[in-house]
């Protein structure tokens, strides 16, 4: 019983500091308005950017690529599990999403948060010093203990800082980390003078665009494409399950990185491949992404964030300043976010409290997921909600 006892007093813990995570049950396809635990709500929730989770054409190629190739892979890359439409994924992502490199190539990888560990541990091992961005995602976190690299946490896009560690730096190799688009604040990373550190120090600059892929740049190309930056050391990390709407991850770099990755990754090598249907959806997902279709969807979500965003200046709260789809609002306490979710909640609106450890300790806030599923109507519901939470008391 000793063991158990352990952890049930862990989790009380987590209880009485408001800390423990509850799973809703999704009854629909995700999309603004969902059957959520049974309710109807308007979610603010998701990371479905452009509002492709739940469109038919995807849903339509998922079966398709079903009927085509089956269930499941059956294998890891290596061993038999990699498909035709695994290698057509590859190809469609390193000629949409690789222009910041000559001879770009893609791997794909069934989550993000695998794609991360197997870069970071192919780059970075014993020998090799690390230079991580404060609030880098946990998936970079995770990969950079795991790589047994020495690690150096520069503060939040702090260039000078950054600059200084690497001037400092004696290892042979060198590696820059960053998240593009921050997953908790919204803002971006100041690419443009990462990458020029990068050049200056012989460093590699690994990127994940999680949070930018399909929505940042021309065509939905992405964080590099945005800034327009080019260059060998850069390496690309973008996920499938968010803006594309499906899952998965790919990593794009020059073509000696991805051989690399393929013989040395260790995320990449022991796991079964996905499913070929889901790379054969995120390719029809891509053709959306870059097209018309593509260009109408995050022209409406630059409209729904400039909205939020007076909208969110409006409340006693704290907004961050942040031009994407994410947008917080820092309330404080664990309690206090709670309390404002648990209102809104009971409007019908879905905003998730974030809490520590993804964020740090006093900074509980809102995350407020827009999509291009969003309507004009849905932002005005939220408004009047935000507005009426202008009075209540909320715990310190
Ligand atoms: N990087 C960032 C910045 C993320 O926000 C996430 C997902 N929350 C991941 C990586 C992991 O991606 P996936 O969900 O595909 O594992």
């Amino acid at each position: 019983m000793f063991l158990l006892d352990t952890l049930e007093q862990g989790l009380a813990d987590l209880d009485a500091r408001g800390l423990r995570r509850r799973r809703r049950i999704a009854e629909t396809p995700c999309d603004a308005h969902m059957n959520v635990d049974g309710r109807e709500i308007l979610g603010f929730a998701s990371n479905d950017y452009l509002g492709l989770a739940a469109h038919p054409a995807l849903a339509a190629a998922m079966a398709d690529g079903a009927a085509r190739y089956g269930a499941g892979s059956g294998g890891s890359h290596l061993l038999g599990g990699h498909s035709r439409a695994h290698v057509q994924l590859e190809d469609d992502l390193a000629e949409f999403a690789g222009g910041f490199v000559d001879a770009p190539r893609a791997l794909s990888f069934s989550t993000g948060y695998m794609a991360n560990l197997a870069t970071i541990t192919a780059l970075a091992g014993r020998g090799t010093t690390l230079f991580s961005d404060a609030l880098n995602h946990a998936s970079l976190i995770d990969g950079a203990r795991l790589s047994r690299a020495d690690v150096q946490i520069y503060p939040h896009a702090g260039t000078n800082a950054l600059a200084a560690m690497l001037e400092a730096s004696d290892a042979a190799v060198k590696v820059i980390v960053t998240d593009t688009v921050f997953s908790m604040d919204g803002d971006v990373a100041p690419l443009a003078a990462l990458l020029a550190l990068a050049e200056r120090h012989g460093a590699w600059l690994v990127v994940d665009d999680a949070h930018g892929f399909g929505v940042l740049g021309p065509q939905g190309r992405g964080a590099l494409a945005a800034a327009a930056l080019r260059s060998p050391h850069l390496v690309y990390i973008c996920t499938l399950g968010k803006a594309a709407g499906v899952a998965g991850a790919c990593v794009i770099a020059h073509e000696t990185v991805i051989e690399w990755l393929l013989q040395r990754a260790r995320p990449y090598i022991f796991t079964t491949a996905s499913p070929p249907a889901v790379a054969h959806a995120v390719s029809a997902s891509i053709k959306i992404i870059a097209g018309e279709e593509g260009d109408a969807r995050r022209a409406h979500l630059a409209t729904l964030i400039e909205r939020t965003r007076a909208m969110l200046r409006q409340t006693r709260w704290q907004p961050v300043d942040s031009h994407t789809a994410v947008q917080p609002l820092i309330i404080g306490s664990n309690e206090a976010a709670l309390a404002v979710a648990a209102r809104l909640d009971e409007a019908g609106l879905w905003v998730p409290a974030i809490r520590p450890p993804t964020v740090p300790v006093g900074t509980s806030r809102l995350r407020i997921s827009l999509s291009a599923a969003h309507s004009h109507d849905d932002l005005a519901r939220l408004e009047t909600a935000l507005r009426q939470l202008g009075e209540i008391e909320v715990p310190a």
